[in-house]
């Protein structure tokens, strides 16, 4: 019998099964649990679980070299930006090469998770059984808690977030309506952009507190994310290059009917869209300013502007909840906040992980398969944290580091500049090898 830890996963979306893998090629024993029937979470379109965001038209917006396990690579003819049911199989297959599918109980919901007096985690099942395991990794995913915003008035259509949207069908027949949608971030680009066809909606309002950078997915003809500022490159001289080719390559916002920007490229988590620019300054969508309140059979803006409408779909973003916990510890701060060593550490709780709790840029698919080698080593004791006091003060130099471009929002609270954060939790684990060799 292994003398390792035991471990719980919570979660078989890609941040949970690629740390069941790295778990797995350290002989670490662990259960995997997973609400659904199949693994891959968000990416699995009609997910049982009710969890999963995808729309029938959803590509991702990382391009497929940014995206792929680097022990698992994509397919060599795959597209830049592959369909959703791609990326699920994709997972699908990493899971069964693998052999992790029987190492993960499917249909079975973590309900409850407690440390208990001795350290080690209590962990109570949806089928009323419990378990203790000395280790916790949370990999359930940020991206199925909707945030609606509060209006005032009542609004006598449907309202929908965007996490329920399917397809223009489903659940509402968008056909010949009014549909207001709210928010400019990547899935409200989509569904704007998919309803103001024609042939579908009457016509589509964006509404909006600001402006954004609609970003293209390809520069030169080359996905836009292959050419990020390497983590080498000063930051502020990155952001400026950056920031100079994005305006120069797209100009002004104003010049295809949007609101101007209140802030500079990239100062938000990047909206990317190759075809909202286009329905804007094809008269096909209406940007308007933020809704001040509904009103019966219409939206009032905060200029006055009132919009006649069937529909509103709120895409208006999300927010981490741990619905197993009930220590306010463990929970996120009124700001949406929720600190971590490395985003993965709670300092002074060693044996609790998080996985993929972060916004990444540019992607959040292979994240975990970096934070499990952090993990892994901790859990065999190759790796040593540093003292409660070093993780936060290291956590603020991060902080400033990552959320330093963004303005300050609940949206972006734990935006990761990818390339960065692997550079610096790789130089981390060999820091805490040499801090566990000399306490050896
Ligand atoms: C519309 C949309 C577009 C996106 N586009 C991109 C993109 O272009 N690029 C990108 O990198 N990311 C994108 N994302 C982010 C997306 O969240 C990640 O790509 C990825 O799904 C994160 O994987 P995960 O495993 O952390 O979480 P999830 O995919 O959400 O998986 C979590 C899993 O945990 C399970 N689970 C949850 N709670 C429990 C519990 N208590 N017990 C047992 N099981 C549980 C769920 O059933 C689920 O299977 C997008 C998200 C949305 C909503």
């Amino acid at each position: 019998m292994s003398s390792l830890p035991t471990v719980c996963i919570i979660g078989a979306g890609c941040s949970g099964f690629t740390t069941a893998k790295r778990l797995r090629d350290h002989d670490i024993p662990y259960d995997c649990f997973e609400i659904s029937d199949d693994v891959g979470g968000n990416w699995y379109f009609g997910n049982p679980n009710g969890r999963s965001a995808c729309y029938q038209s959803l590509h991702i917006d990382t391009s497929t070299t940014r995206l792929q396990f680097e022990d698992f690579p994509a397919g060599a003819d795959w597209p830049h930006f592959p369909h959703h049911s791609l990326i699920h199989q994709y997972f699908r297959d990493y899971v069964d090469h693998f052999g992790l599918r029987d190492t993960i109980t499917f249909g079975t919901a973590v309900e409850h998770a407690a440390r208990q007096a001795d350290g080690t985690w209590r962990v109570t099942l949806s089928t009323g059984q419990t378990r203790d395991y000395d280790a916790l990794v949370v990999a359930n995913g940020h991206h199925w808690n909707p945030y609606l915003p509060d209006y005032p008035g009542s609004f006598d259509g449907p309202v929908l977030h965007s996490h329920a949207y399917r397809s223009p069908f489903d659940p509402v027949d968008m056909r010949d309506k009014r549909i207001v949608v709210v928010g400019m971030g990547n899935s409200a680009l989509d569904i704007a952009s998919e309803l103001s066809h024609r042939s579908i909606a009457r016509h589509v309002w964006v509404s909006a507190r600001r402006g954004v950078w609609v970003l293209s997915k390809y520069r030169g003809g080359k996905p836009a994310d292959k050419m990020m500022m390497p983590p080498w490159m000063p930051k502020k001289l990155g952001l400026a290059l950056s920031r100079r080719a994005i305006k120069k390559t797209l100009g002004n916002m104003e010049d295809y009917g949007l609101p101007k920007p209140d802030h500079e490229p990239l100062s938000a988590h990047p909206s990317v869209s190759v075809d909202f620019l286009a329905k804007a300054g094809s008269g096909d969508l209406t940007c308007v300013p933020a809704i001040e309140r509904l009103d019966g059979d219409a939206v009032v803006c905060v200029d006055g502007t009132r919009i006649e409408a069937d529909v509103i779909v709120c895409a208006t973003g999300y927010r981490m909840a741990f619905p197993f916990f009930d220590d306010p510890e463990l929970l996120p701060d009124a700001q949406h906040r929720l600190p971590l060593f490395k985003r993965i550490v709670k300092p002074g709780i060693g044996n609790l992980y998080f996985a993929g709790l972060a916004q990444a840029s540019p992607t959040i698919v292979n994240l975990a398969e970096q934070q499990s080698k952090l993990i892994a080593r901790h859990l065999t004791g190759e790796y040593e944290l540093p003292s409660v006091a070093e993780m936060e003060a290291i956590i603020a130099r991060d902080e400033a580091k990552h959320l330093g471009q963004y303005y300050s929002a609940p949206r972006h609270t734990i935006q990761l500049d990818f390339a960065r954060y692997v550079r610096d939790l790789h130089r981390e684990i060999e820091a805490g090898r040499k801090r566990a060799a000399a306490v050896r």
